[in-house]
């Protein structure tokens, strides 16, 4: 049986975002199908208003509570903001290994380009960690191969670098998970 994904936006997510998600993830999860719930906000007590950031594990817990349907095995929360986990500054995405919840930060998705802004850069780069993020809640580590999606970023550079697809050894690992 296919297991269910469900793509929770948290906040406002333009709908190109979410229209690229929903067209891209299935090609890497074929044992997956997807559905598009409606946005949530964005819970306000996982803001640090000392750092201007959002607090990764806090939007975990929240996703956890608030999403309920016993139909998706599996949740991906998208939220257009900065957030931090624990020691890291930033975090671009955080899963629970081999749980039901994940999500990703778009926020600074958006730096670091030649030009002031390339939306084809940008909409890769959320594939790219989207792909990562659900990589880890199927059992998934990180790889060693740098163009593989599972590598672990700790740069837009590596991210562009390695892409959005799994390299062989992790296609494997995907099919069988
Ligand atoms: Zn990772
Ligand atoms: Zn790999």
């Amino acid at each position: 049986m296919k297991s269910q994904i469900l793509l929770q936006a948290l906040g406002p997510v333009t709908n190109n975002i979410l229209k690229m998600l929903e067209t891209a993830l299935p090609k890497r999860f074929i044992s997956s199908s997807f559905a598009l719930a409606s946005s949530l906000e964005l819970p306000f007590n996982a803001f640090d208003s000392s750092r201007k950031q959002y607090v990764s594990p806090e939007i975990i817990s929240f996703i956890h509570e608030s999403c309920n349907d016993a139909r998706y095995q599996k949740i991906l929360g998208i939220c257009d903001v900065n957030a931090y986990s624990g020691r890291l500054n930033f975090v671009f995405g955080e899963a629970q290994f081999r749980g039901r919840i994940a999500a990703i930060y778009l926020a600074r998705l958006r730096e670091e380009m030649d030009d002031p802004f390339d939306e084809r850069i940008f909409l890769q780069r959320v594939v790219t960690e989207a792909v990562h993020e659900i990589g880890h809640l199927f059992g998934l580590q990180h790889c060693s191969s740098s163009s593989c999606v599972m590598y672990f970023s700790n740069s837009l550079g590596d991210t562009d670098k390695k892409g959005s697809d799994f390299c062989s050894a992790c296609k494997t690992k995907i099919i069988r998970a």
